[in-house]
């Protein structure tokens, strides 16, 4: 019986550390992934999934792409 006890510790903690690793792989992907812009308003630096995309320019927010457009 303790053989089996061992077992099952021996097989929970490859699971665990199985999950722990994928999960710090996964975030090394998101960071990699992730990509700096830069306001053409205001020159602010933004994660592109979180800029306002229009015309290959970036906005940090709608305002900023209004003001830039103006401008012109
Ligand atoms: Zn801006």
């Amino acid at each position: 019986m303790r053989i089996l006890l061992l077992l099952a510790i021996g097989l929970l903690l490859f699971i665990i550390f199985r999950n722990l690793y994928r999960q710090i792989k996964n975030e090394r992907q998101i960071e990699q992934t992730e990509k700096m812009v830069r306001c053409e308003q205001c020159g602010l630096h933004l994660l592109e999934q979180e800029a306002i995309q229009k015309n290959q320019h970036y906005f940090c927010t709608t305002e900023h792409l209004e003001a830039y457009q103006h401008q012109k």
